[in-house]
């Protein structure tokens, strides 16, 4: 009998272990892992059914130069020079990198130092920038530091959970199945704010149908309902907080109860039953998702939560946290690397003397002393020219960015253009001119990092496909054929994992909450035993912040007007994920039993609407916006808001003619954080 190999789920940030069983050829048997502290055992449909999409049928499975099959050797000799080459021609932000949270910590770790250290540059984006940026910056804003000051094992000592911006029934739903367990053992209160009724919803104590993008007025109003009846936590508000000048006065006009409830267009009634259960429950989790950061007011979003937790002292305490939520795998080690334009490495930005300490680790040649362009950026500069060479990795960005026939336009425009994947065929790598065949999960060995800083092994289950190759080897062979041997001089994932640990460590006096020292000497088999591990316990829990007098931050944010309906396009379009689906559909469009639950892409209207546009539930309907239009089938459903409607992010031209979701929004981004707002899009639906 074959053991069962520990690894992780390869889907989203809840982090699952699960324990996978090989039994003979491609074929595995999965089941959760009961020693994992993220779920007990427990899997959703998706892990469930991970066994499914491990076939060989859709796989790139060896090095493609145009349609022609090429050796390992002609293929990486090509990108180095081309990548050298525009370099040397262009300059170092003429080439750019975007990467993945699907991607390994070790593969983002290689990635990130090549690019920032090395080319000079920090044009290294990831499709995190979509999931996540927006809690980034306002942790950065908040705290200092970019630390998420929440663990799973909150949700079994809280009180209230407030879930805002999250349908975590079906997008976190190990998580949701851990606050249903805390409110039947327990009691917790549970109140969900999304302008959608959804199955999260269910049994929920509250539900807010706040207008979208109204979060901010919501949260201020609930900072002002406590501040006048004095609730605040004024100990902790003078040992750990600053508030800048002008900050109460600020909460203190327009944002009463009635004035708020006009904003969030709930009803006062409502609006105060939720002040009251937030100002009655110290031990309150706020956890926050796409809802949230998907926005162009994502950062500010975000801090007007974190104001609240922070002046009412629900930080640092068992039961107490504002807490993000990631959408991918390893959003959070892309972080924790400085896989992001905005970041440097390990928690570091861009400042001189982190630059400076980051080049001294790395003997760095050229090390980048800016942030670079961000997703949606650099896809606007290639259309614009300035991105001559570009190499995406383990994404789709042709269907997932805003605007995404733009997206395609610069795909086909980049003069060179390489795709690391897994799958032979996607909307992307159809644009390439190289394309390389990366390991894919069950195939490749490293570390990620779920929401709640909880770092889990993925392992190898079944041996390398064919010609396919890890993401680190990849990116390895590239810099050593860009001439930077000695510095990518790694045989396996755990000599990265110890040079990343060493580089969270290095000169890291405690102003960083991220440091991995006791990793950084890790054997080989201690590394390959490794078991999953939370960094950091409890941050805050001494009431000290990672700015530099120790005090966390208030920001004053204001609530944006919300537009009004337009009148070419007098609807607004929500968007987000199926229970059963993740992402593109690339491995979970492999499973039978997965699609069963939603085999089409629906657009969710109300009945209302549905009766002023001739709609009935079935027909085919048509969503435009200025970007482009694509075909829906309709739903009639009473859990959207008049008004609004709602489609999936999944589906591509790989499998369908229509439901393409990604090329209908702005490419409009958060000031901050870069993040493209998904969440509020004026359309136009039309029968068909
Ligand atoms: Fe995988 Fe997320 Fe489901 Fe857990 S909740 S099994 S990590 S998809």
């Amino acid at each position: 009998m074959v053991d069962s190999i520990r690894t992780t789920c390869a889907y989203c940030g809840v982090g699952c272990g699960i324990a996978a069983t090989p039994t003979g050829g491609r074929a595995v048997t999965i089941r959760g892992d009961e020693a994992h502290p993220a779920n007990a055992g427990k899997l959703c449909s998706k892990g469930t059914h991970l066994g499914e999409t491990v076939g060989l049928e859709v796989r790139l499975l060896h090095p493609m130069i145009g349609d022609k099959r090429a050796s390992w050797d002609k293929a990486l000799d090509l990108v180095a020079k081309r990548f050298a080459d525009t370099i040397a021609r262009h300059g170092p932000d003429s080439v750019a990198f975007y990467v993945s949270g699907q991607i390994l910590t070790e593969d983002y770790y290689v990635a990130n130092k090549l690019m920032k250290g090395f080319i000079g540059s920090a044009n290294i984006d990831t499709n995190s920038r979509l999931c996540m940026s927006s809690a980034v910056a306002g942790h950065n804003r908040a705290f200092g530091e970019d630390v998420v000051p929440a663990s799973y094992d909150d949700l079994d000592e809280a009180d209230l959970i407030v879930l805002i911006g999250s349908n975590t029934a079906w997008c976190h739903p190990i998580v949701y199945q851990r606050i249903q367990a805390a409110r039947a053992a327990r009691g917790t209160k549970l109140v969900v704010i999304d302008p959608r009724r959804t199955e999260t919803c269910e049994g929920a104590d509250l539900h807010l149908a706040l207008r979208p993008g109204s979060d901010v007025a919501l949260m201020n109003g609930l900072l002002a309902w406590m501040d006048q009846g004095k609730l605040l936590d004024a100990d902790f508000l003078a040992r750990s907080v600053n508030a800048p000048e002008g900050f109460w006065d600020h909460i203190r006009t327009g944002h009463d109860l009635w004035t708020t409830a006009r904003a969030c267009d709930v009803s006062p009634a409502a609006l105060q039953q939720f002040y009251e259960l937030f100002a009655a429950t110290p031990r309150t989790v706020t956890m926050f998702s796409q809802g949230i950061n998907q926005s162009i007011r994502g950062t500010d979003q975000v801090n007007a939560i974190i104001n609240v937790h922070l002046a009412t002292g629900r930080i640092g305490k068992p039961g107490a946290a504002p807490f993000s939520i990631t959408g991918q795998p390893n959003a959070m080690g892309g972080r924790e690397v400085g896989g992001l334009a905005s970041t440097l490495a390990a928690h570091m930005d861009f400042a001189p003397d982190n630059v400076a300490r980051v080049g001294r680790f790395w003997a760095a040649p050229t090390m980048a002393t800016k942030p670079g362009l961000k997703a949606v950026d650099m896809f606007r500069a290639i259309n614009e020219g300035r991105i001559k060479a570009l190499w995406v990795m383990a994404t789709n960005p042709a269907v997932s960015l805003p605007d995404a026939n733009r997206v395609r336009e610069a795909l086909e425009k980049v003069p060179f253009l390489v795709v690391s994947e897994v799958m032979a065929t996607t909307d992307t790598s159809v644009h390439a001119h190289v394309r390389l065949p990366a390991a894919a999960w069950g195939e490749k060995d490293g570390t990620v990092t779920n929401s709640d800083r909880t770092i889990s092994r993925q392992r190898a289950l079944l041996p390398l496909p064919a010609e396919a190759k890890p993401d680190w080897w990849i990116v390895t062979e590239v810099a050593r054929r860009m001439g930077w041997r000695n510095a990518f001089a790694y045989d396996r994932p755990a000599d990265i994992w110890r040079e990343h640990a060493r580089l969270t460590a290095y000169q890291n006096d405690g102003a960083r909450l991220l440091n991995l020292r006791a990793q950084a000497t890790l054997g080989n088999d201690a590394y390959e035993a490794m078991a999953p591990f939370r960094w950091g316990d409890t941050p805050f829990a001494d009431g000290r912040f990672s700015t530099p007098d120790g005090k966390a931050r208030l920001l004053p944010v204001s609530q944006m007007d919300v537009q009004g309906p337009l009148k070419d396009w007098p609807m607004t379009l929500n968007t987000g994920r199926y229970r059963d689906q993740w992402h593109t559909m690339s491995r979970t469009g492999l499973s039978p039993k997965l699609a069963r639950h939603r085999e089409e892409p629906l657009v969710e209207v109300h009945p209302q609407d549905a009766a002023a546009l001739g709609i009935t539930d079935g027909d085919l309907a048509r969503v435009s916006t200025p970007q482009g239009d694509s075909l829906f089938r309709a739903r009639i459903s009473d859990g959207q808001r008049p008004g609004e409607v709602f489609t999936p992010i999944h589906w591509t031209d790989q499998q369908s003619t229509g439901g393409r979701t990604g090329l209908l929004p702005r490419p409009l981004v958060d000031p901050h954080s870069g993040q493209p707002g998904f969440k509020s899009t004026p359309v136009r639906v039309e029968k068909v």
